[in-house]
C-alpha cells in the first residue's frame, strides 16, 4: 500500500506549499464539506452578505441626517430620514436574525460531519492499511493539528465564510468612499486646497493601501509561525497524547500505575517530552519573540491607518469638502473598507497555511481500498463445501524486509478440523489473517473453490468465516446484540449458541439475560465480565454467525482448566459440520484434531495426525511435544 508521502518531512509552513496546490487543495476541501454539510454554503453566503450590508446603510441614513441637521434642519426631511433609519434599522435586524438562524440550523452538524468524515475512513480502511504503522502517524498527525488551532478542515468553515463577508463589505464600504477622494475642497480654503492637488489624494489612498495590506501580512506571518511550531511539536504531541490523555486514562492500566508506582514516570515523561503550552515553554517564548512582535506590528499598523484616515477626512471638512454629517459616513466606511480588506488577506494567508494541513488530511482521506475490488460473488452452498487451498504463499508485512510467511502449501479439508501449532512468532496468526484476507499474500495464491479468493466480493468471502481472535473486542451493548452483532436478533439462537459455549449458568445470573449491557462505559448497571467470560461470549458470537468455516485462535488461552475441558469436550459439538481452524502453542489441546500443521518460522514444516508426527522423533512437533511435555512430568 502507498501513501501520499508528500505530507512528510514537511514543516507546516506556508512557504513549503505553492499557491497552485493550496488554491486545489482548498477547493477540494471545499467541495468536500459542500457535500457533507449541505445548505451550508448557500445559508452562509446569504447570512454574510446582508450582514456586512446592514452597517452601510446606517452609516449612510445617519450620515445624511447629521448634515441636514447641521445645514438646512427641514423637518419633513428629518422626519423622513428618521423612518428610514428605524425602519431598515427593524427590516434588517429581522432579516438578519432569520438567516443567522437559518445559517446556525444548517451549521449545527458541522464539526459533526467533519469528525464523521474520518471515523468512516477509519471504519471503511482495509484491514492492511488500518494495521499500518503509516495510517496512524496520519490519522494522529490530523487529530494533533485539529487540536492544536482547528488546522485542517474544521478551518474551512471560517474560510468560507470570511472572504464572502469581506468581499460584500468591501463592496458596500468602497461605494460609500470614493466621494471621500472626489469631492473638492472649495478654491477659498487657501492652503487647504493642497489637498485637492493629484498627488495628496493618490499619496494619501497609497498610504492607507499600504498600511492595510502590510497590517494582514504581519498576522498572517505570525499565523505561519505558529503553523511552524505544530510540525516542530509533533513529539511532544504524542507524548501528552499518550501520557497526558490516553495511558492516563486506561481502566485497564490504573492498576498497574498504582502497582508499579508509575505516577512520577507519567509526570516526568510529560515534563521532558511537551515543551509547548507550558510557562516558559517554546509557544510562551515564541508568543514574547517573534510571533508577539509580528502582532504587536499588525495592530500598530491598524491604529496608525485610524490616524491617517481621520486626519485627511477632518481636514477636508474643515476645509468645505462636505458636511460634518459625512466625517462619520467617511470613517466608519473606509475603517470597514480597510478592516474587511485585511480580515480577506489574511484569511488568504491563512488559507495558504491551512493548505498544508489540508495535504495531510486528504493524504489520509486517500488511503486507497484496495481488498473491494473482487465483484465475484461466492456460491451459497448448503453442503458447505467451500474448498480452500493455499498455493505457494508468502507473505511479509507492509514496510517490512523479512518474510512472515513463506512457500506455504495446504489444501483444508471440508468439515474436518485442522490445529495450528508452532512456537510464537512462527506465522500462525499470519497464515489466519491471509486466510481471512485481512491482508493479500505478497506472493502465490490462495483459491476457494479452484478460484482466486481476490476475485470474489470481500463481503462475500469474509461471510465464510467465523473467527475468534485471541484478542478479540466485545462491544459496550446488552449482551444479545454482542453475539448477534445486530439490534435485531434470534434469541432462541442467541441462548443456544451461549449454551454451546458453556456461557448458560453464568446468564441465569443476569438478572436482565440478554439485555444486560456488557461494561459500564456506557450503562452504569452494565456488568464486567472476566477474561474468560469474555472468551466465551467472542466464541458464542462466532457460532451464531453461522460460517461454514470456524477459526479458533488459543480459544481457550484465558479459561481455568475445567472450563477449558469443557470447551474441548463440546468441541465437536461447537464446530458441528463446519470446518475448523484451530490455533494453540498448547500442543496437548490439539490431539483431538484430525491434522496438524506445524509452523516454524513462517514455514509449514510438517502435517498430518498426532500419532504421524509423533512418530517423526526428528520433527519439530515430537520436539515442540517433549518440551512441553516436561513441565506436566514434573
Ligand atoms: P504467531 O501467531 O505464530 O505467534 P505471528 O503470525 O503473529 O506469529 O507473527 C509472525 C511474524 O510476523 C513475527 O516475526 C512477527 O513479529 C511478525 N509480525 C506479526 N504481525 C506483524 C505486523 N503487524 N507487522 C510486522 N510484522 C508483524
Amino acid at each position: 500500500m502507498k501513501h501520499n508521502r508528500n505530507y512528510k518531512n514537511q514543516e507546516h509552513s506556508p512557504e513549503h506549499i505553492t499557491l497552485k496546490e493550496a488554491f486545489s487543495l482548498n477547493c477540494r476541501a471545499f467541495f468536500l464539506l459542500r457535500e457533507r454539510c449541505p445548505g451550508l454554503w448557500l445559508s452562509t453566503l446569504l447570512s454574510s452578505v446582508v450582514r456586512s450590508v446592514t452597517p452601510y446603510i446606517g452609516i449612510w441614513i445617519s450620515a445624511r441626517l447629521l448634515n441636514e441637521l447641521a445645514g438646512a434642519r427641514d423637518p419633513e426631511t428629518l422626519r423622513n430620514l428618521a423612518l428610514a433609519a428605524l425602519l431598515s434599522t427593524a427590516l434588517l435586524t429581522l432579516i438578519n436574525s432569520i438567516l443567522s438562524r437559518y445559517k446556525n440550523y444548517c451549521g449545527a452538524p458541522f464539526w459533526n460531519q467533519v469528525q464523521k468524515t474520518y471515523r468512516d475512513k477509519m471504519l471503511d480502511l482495509d484491514f492492511q492499511s488500518m494495521d499500518d504503522q503509516e495510517t496512524h502517524e496520519l490519522f494522529s498527525r490530523i487529530m494533533q493539528q485539529q487540536q492544536w488551532n482547528g488546522w485542517g478542515l474544521t478551518k474551512m468553515r471560517g474560510h468560507l465564510e470570511n472572504p464572502i463577508h469581506c468581499l460584500t463589505g468591501i463592496t458596500g464600504a468602497a461605494a460609500l468612499t470614493v466621494s471621500l477622494f472626489t469631492l473638492p475642497v472649495p478654491s477659498s480654503a487657501g492652503a487647504l486646497t493642497l489637498l485637492n492637488h493629484p498627488l495628496t489624494v493618490s499619496g494619501t489612498a497609497l498610504l492607507l493601501t499600504a498600511v492595510t495590506v502590510l497590517a494582514p501580512l504581519c498576522h498572517a506571518k505570525a499565523d505561519g509561525a505558529i503553523a511552524a511550531q505544530s510540525s516542530l511539536h509533533m513529539a511532544g504531541n504524542r507524548i501528552f497524547s499518550y501520557y497526558g490523555l490516553v495511558a492516563v486514562s486506561e481502566r485497564t492500566r490504573a492498576m498497574d500505575i498504582r502497582m508499579y508506582n508509575q505516577q512520577e514516570i507519567f509526570r516526568h515523561r510529560l515534563r521532558q517530552g511537551v515543551k509547548f503550552g507550558i510557562p516558559g515553554g517554546d509557544l510562551a517564548r515564541a508568543a514574547a519573540g517573534r510571533i508577539g512582535l509580528l502582532h504587536a506590528l499588525g495592530s500598530a499598523l491598524s491604529m496608525l491607518f485610524t490616524g491617517i484616515i481621520y486626519l485627511f477626512t477632518c481636514l477636508k471638512a474643515w476645509a468645505g469638502a462636505f458636511g460634518v454629517g459625512s466625517v462619520t459616513q467617511y470613517v466608519g466606511s473606509i475603517t470597514a473598507l480597510s478592516q474587511n480588506i485585511s480580515t480577506l488577506l489574511q484569511t488568504a494567508g491563512e488559507m495558504r497555511s491551512n493548505a498544508v494541513f489540508l495535504r495531510t488530511t486528504f493524504a489520509f482521506l486517500d488511503i486507497p481500498n484496495t481488498m473491494y475490488q473482487g465483484s465475484l460473488t461466492t456460491e451459497k452452498r448448503s453442503d458447505r463445501k467451500y474448498r480452500i487451498e493455499f498455493k505457494d504463499v508468502s507473505f511479509r508485512y507492509p514496510g517490512s524486509d523479512t518474510y512472515a510467511l513463506r512457500h506455504v502449501n495446504l489444501k483444508f479439508q471440508i468439515g474436518r478440523k485442522l490445529a495450528i501449532v508452532g512456537q510464537n512468532g512462527s506465522g500462525k496468526t499470519t497464515f489466519i489473517k491471509l486466510l481471512c484476507r485481512l491482508y493479500d499474500p505478497t506472493e502465490g495464491q490462495i483459491l476457494l473453490n479452484s478460484i482466486d479468493i481476490r476475485k470474489y466480493r470481500y463481503e462475500d468471502y469474509m461471510s465464510v468465516f467465523s473467527v475468534v481472535f485471541q484478542d478479540f473486542q466485545l462491544l459496550a451493548l446488552p449482551l444479545g446484540q454482542n453475539i448477534a452483532v445486530s439490534r435485531d436478533y434470534n434469541q432462541l439462537l442467541v441462548r443456544e449458541c451461549l449454551e454451546k459455549a458453556g456461557f448458560s449458568e453464568r446468564l441465569s445470573t443476569m438478572e436482565k439475560e440478554l439485555d444486560t449491557s456488557l461494561y459500564r462505559d456506557l450503562d452504569p448497571d452494565g456488568v464486567e465480565i472476566s477474561g474468560g467470560e469474555a472468551q466465551k461470549l467472542a466464541i458464542a458470537r462466532a457460532l451464531y454467525k453461522k460460517a461454514p468455516f470456524i477459526i479458533l485462535d488459543e480459544p481457550t488461552a484465558a479459561l481455568d482448566p475445567v472450563a477449558e475441558m469443557e470447551i474441548y469436550q463440546q468441541f465437536d459439538q461447537i464446530t458441528g459440520d463446519k470446518t475448523a481452524v484451530y490455533i494453540s502453542h498448547r500442543l496437548s489441546s490439539c490431539r483431538f484434531c484430525d491434522e496438524i500443521a506445524v509452523f516454524d518460522g513462517g514455514r509449514l514444516v510438517q502435517i498430518g495426525s498426532h500419532d504421524e508426527l509423533l512418530d517423526d522423533r526428528n520433527g519439530k512437533y515430537s520436539q515442540l511435544w517433549n518440551a512441553q511435555a516436561q513441565y506436566y512430568r514434573q
